[in-house]
């Protein structure tokens, strides 16, 4: 713990506090006016965004958040994180009650889907968390703008209101929070009804027969997932020889892409997609084997597309105050979020770093307290990762891959969920926790889980790591039995010594 609360005060830098905050004049339009410029303007209403906004009015700062999709949460809450959760966990259990309760002894018959009602269940959680941050805002007196903002110098903001009008907000600091969108495949066109990116793979109206995913990342494996579960039959094309994106370890994807064959995906790795077109009611997919040339043709109701996402900066006039991105879009910044132009900041998807909502989430905190307080500190060694699949896959720390790349000494200490008796109870037994640890010592490393609600069980291993945990500090605290995470505290154990259980 000393060694993490150094490590912080390491990124101390003192600056001078920021003004306190000035009495708001609000307009008819719901806009403050008057000559005092906001302390803080965030672009972007996503969980990068309105968290910054937030943090901003909870430490005394004047703030706006400044956002054009009409509704707050961004990528996140509309189109991203929390409608494929809804998905994911809906159809999880339609295909859980339909297929899996008979084994448990429980008897249902006449099991059908009704995908408008799944779709509405779907939207409700969305409508009730996007309309909760709006509310947030108002509590910690954050104005929301509703509207396309764009800068006229480092200190005006341009912004074409929702309502069809205009206004300028001034601001001492702004944060650029506008975080990603879908890259699109070249010659490909998006109509989100047979070629659809993950927003219209979200919304489809009925269960395609046939789906193919272009792309076996994060979001087309939950994706393929849930259409699979629905009934699908779902084909995953990837261009590189493995599953899930990278730095997953690869142990985890091996037994990963093994489990998801049982569920019925297949998977077509090492092949790269040429052409995607459509023919009536049908979409045509060219392709090519990497390894031998081999041509492949697939045909499908429904083609996903999910090769990944890239920044989001057009439209936001960046020339013309000299904020610098880099070849791939994204916004060049300092470690303090510093964009190339004074007194603006950049964060979450619009800048580097993994494109998560935790990690935009946890950069708006700081960003505002390195505004408010000269410091502010993100630890991008302790960022998690979660697929939410059945079963889940979550990581944390490094892969066995990299700390060979990096010639780093360690230890592995593994444990299955076949052993563990809560697994057992639940006929869930699919699936290991992994540990890798600092050979000297014994530090934690990294930890890599797929099985049951392993993206609830990785919070432990980033506190573990968020205070250089040592496996044996974590297999000497007394974990609850019957629980899974007992498998977490045995993996511990066996990389320092022998598991009990195995
Ligand atoms: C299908 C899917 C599932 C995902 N699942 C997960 C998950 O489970 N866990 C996870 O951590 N991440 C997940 N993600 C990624 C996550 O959504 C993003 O990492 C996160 O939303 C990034 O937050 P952000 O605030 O940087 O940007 P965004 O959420 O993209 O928000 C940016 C906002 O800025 C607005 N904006 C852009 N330009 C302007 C402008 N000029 N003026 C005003 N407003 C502007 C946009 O309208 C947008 O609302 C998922 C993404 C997708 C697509």
């Amino acid at each position: 713990m000393l060694s993490a609360l150094l490590s912080r005060r390491a990124c101390v830098s003192v600056r001078a506090m920021q003004p306190m905050t000035l009495p708001r004049v609000v307009s008819a339009r719901g806009l403050a006016t008057g000559s005092e410029p906001y302390d803080v303007v965030v672009i972007g209403g996503g969980p990068g965004g309105y968290v910054a906004a937030i943090k901003a009015g909870q430490l005394g700062l004047r703030a706006a958040c400044i956002e054009k999709r009409g509704s707050l949460g961004g990528t996140c809450l509309n189109v991203g994180c929390i409608p494929s959760k809804a998905m994911l966990n809906n159809s999880h259990i339609y295909h859980d009650v339909a297929h899996g309760l008979k084994k448990r002894g429980v008897d249902v018959e006449g099991v059908s889907l009704n995908l408008p009602s799944m779709m509405k269940a779907k939207d409700k959680a969305v409508t009730g968390l996007t309309k909760g941050v709006e509310m947030l805002l108002k509590k910690n007196k954050v104005d929301y703008i509703k509207g396309m903002g764009s800068f006229a110098s480092p200190t005006t903001l341009d912004v074409e209101l929702l309502d069809g009008g205009k206004t300028q907000v001034e601001a001492k600091n702004v944060i650029i929070a506008t975080g990603s969108e879908v890259t699109p495949f070249p010659g490909v066109e998006i109509d989100e009804k047979q070629i659809v990116s993950s927003t219209g793979a979200l919304s489809l109206e009925k269960v395609p027969e046939k789906l193919v995913v272009i792309g076996g990342g994060v979001i087309g494996l939950e994706l393929g997932s849930v259409w699979s579960r629905l009934g699908a039959q779902v084909t995953v094309v990837e261009f590189q020889d493995s599953i899930g994106g990278p730095g997953v370890d690869g142990e985890l994807v091996a037994t990963f892409k093994k489990i998801l064959e049982k569920q019925g995906l297949k998977f077509e790795l090492g092949t790269k997609v040429s052409t995607v077109e459509k023919s009536g009611d049908k979409v045509t997919i060219k392709a090519e084997v990497k390894k031998d040339g081999q041509p492949k043709e697939l045909e499908a109701d429904v083609v996903l597309m999910s090769i990944g996402r890239r920044p989001v900066t057009s439209g936001l006039n960046l020339e013309a105050v000299g904020v610098e991105v880099d070849q791939r879009g994204r916004v060049v910044v300092d470690d303090q979020y510093n964009t190339t132009c004074k007194g603006v900041k950049c964060i979450g998807d619009a800048t580097f770093g993994p494109m998560l909502a935790h990690k935009a989430e946890e950069e708006g905190i700081a960003a505002v307290e390195l505004i408010k307080n000269g410091f502010g500190h993100v630890n991008y060694d302790v960022i998690p990762s979660v697929i939410y699949t059945y079963p889940e896959v979550a990581w944390v720390g490094k892969s066995e891959e990299t700390l060979k790349e990096e010639g780093v000494a360690y230890k592995v200490g593994k444990f299955p969920f076949l052993a563990n008796s809560r697994a057992k109870t639940n006929d869930e037994t699919d699936g290991f926790v992994k540990f890798v640890v600092e050979k000297e010592t014994d530090r934690v490393l990294g930890v890599h889980i797929i099985g049951p609600n392993a993206g609830e069980m990785i919070a432990s291993a980033c506190l573990a790591m968020e205070y250089s945990a040592s496996a044996e500090d974590i297999a000497r605290t007394c974990h609850a039995h019957p629980t899974l995470s007992e498998a977490f505290k045995e993996a511990a154990l066996a990389s320092y010594d022998k598991p009990i259980n195995f």
